[in-house]
This record gives structure tokens, C-alpha cells and sequence, in this order.
């Protein structure tokens, strides 16, 4: 069960994810959380960083779809200015998405990674669709009441992933 909740790769942000690192183990698609991994909760579009960063995504030959569980519109507005796919309302952890995902970007599990900063959502979905996972740092602490307490729960947890490891 915990094997599940501890993400391959721990990053600051999504800028410091090394690509080439991806590439070697054979990732070429990338499925994205939007908030608070991409911009903060309240920011309503992506800024410039973010679409030059997802340039770079695309010029490396990474496919990519969004995954949110905001609203149509929230992830539509992101559809639009990044120019990539994105499921909305997507329930993480549960797997329906992810799976869609994949199907969308015609990729196998073991090619893709996740990159979020929720870990019992992005994180856990990620795992249980097997993907390789990427925990970014999130970018804001606004958040709704239940995420906040998840919050905690996160913190907690990285906190014995860092003192045990894999051991843990
Ligand atoms: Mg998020």
C-alpha cells in the first residue's frame, strides 16, 4: 500500500525535472496536474514560463496530456494556450483518467510519467495506472479545506520517506 504513495522522483518544480533523464528510461509522454504544478491554485492562466517550458517539452518530442480535477473550463482555458489535450473532472487517484490518458497520448504505462504535487492523488493515481511519478513542490498553500488537510497527511508522510527511505 505505501509502495504506492512514495513518488520516483522528488523535484522542487517542474523546471527541474531533467529530460534527459526521462528519455533514458524510455519515458516519452508526460501527463500534468494544473494546480499548484503548473501555476498556482488561483492563477487563471499559464504564464510565460510555463508556456516556453511546455515548448521545450514539445521540441524534446514529449507528448502530453493534462490531467486535472478541476473544472472543464479551468482545464480548457490551459487546452487552449499550451496546445495539448487535457481530461477534466478526472477523480484522481482513481484510474479512469490516467487510462484515458493513455489512450489519448497511444502510450504503455511504462513510457509515461505523472507529474504532480498532491501524493494522494497525482501520485497515487500515477502509481496504480503504472507510471513512473514526479512529485513537484506545490506552488501555492491556497487551497480547499479537504486538500489541506491531505496536506498534513502529506507532510507526515514525507517526513518518514525521508527518514527511512526505501526501507520505509
Ligand atoms: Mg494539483
Amino acid at each position: 500500500m505505501y509502495e504506492k504513495l512514495i513518488p520516483d522522483m522528488i523535484v522542487e518544480s517542474v523546471y527541474e525535472i531533467d529530460l534527459n533523464m526521462l528519455k533514458k528510461r524510455g519515458i516519452n509522454n508526460l501527463v500534468i496536474d494544473i494546480d499548484n504544478t503548473l501555476v498556482p491554485y488561483k492563477c487563471k492562466l499559464p504564464d510565460k514560463k510555463t508556456i516556453e517550458w511546455f515548448e521545450r517539452l514539445k521540441q524534446n518530442g514529449f507528448k502530453i496530456c493534462l490531467i486535472s480535477n478541476n473544472t472543464e473550463r479551468r482545464v480548457n482555458e490551459f487546452r487552449e494556450k499550451i496546445g495539448v489535450p487535457g481530461i477534466a473532472w478526472a477523480i484522481k487517484p482513481r484510474k479512469g483518467a490516467f487510462k484515458k490518458a493513455l489512450k489519448i497520448l497511444n502510450a504503455k504505462p511504462n513510457e509515461t510519467a505523472l507529474i504532480g504535487d498532491q501524493i494522494f492523488t497525482d501520485i497515487l493515481g500515477g502509481k496504480r495506472a503504472g507510471l513512473y511519478t514526479i512529485l513537484v513542490k506545490p506552488l501555492s498553500k491556497e487551497e480547499f479545506g479537504w486538500t489541506r488537510l491531505m496536506r498534513r497527511a502529506e507532510r507526515h508522510f514525507l517526513k518518514r520517506i525521508e527518514e527511512y527511505g526505501d526501507q520505509f
